[in-house]
């Protein structure tokens, strides 16, 4: 996976966390009085800086573009040649380069990525 990709999901998954730990829903699947430390708050929230300062300016003005409209999972999986966000097929040849680059699908926009 390209390594600009595997930041980009990194910071996903701390958007994820950190939307969580405030989220109604996500005390109602069982952990209902389970309040995160400060400390681990503290903590996600200055890896997730730190993340971001490792990101072009450019692609984090993407991914939070796409964050906003879609309200997360910014960076898909490929399925086959099927975008797993939106579910287009994609062109032969974006599905193989999405294997090595920093790729959107072209119907979504979402970050694509790819597990062999
Ligand atoms: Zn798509």
């Amino acid at each position: 996976m390209n390594p600009k990709i595997e930041t980009l999901r990194s910071l996903e998954e701390f958007d994820l966390i950190l939307r969580d730990i405030d989220s109604e829903d996500y005390q109602a699947v069982g952990f209902k009085g389970v309040k995160a430390s400060s400390e681990f708050i503290k903590t996600a929230e200055r890896e997730r800086a730190k993340l971001t300062k490792k990101i072009d300016p450019q692609l984090l003005a993407q991914y939070h573009r796409i964050m906003k409209r879609y309200g997360g999972r910014v960076v898909v999986q490929v399925i086959r040649e099927f975008c797993g966000g939106c579910y287009v097929k994609l062109p032969s040849e974006l599905a193989v380069r999405c294997r090595t680059e920093v790729v959107a699908c072209p119907n979504c926009g979402r970050f694509l990525f790819y597990v062999k």
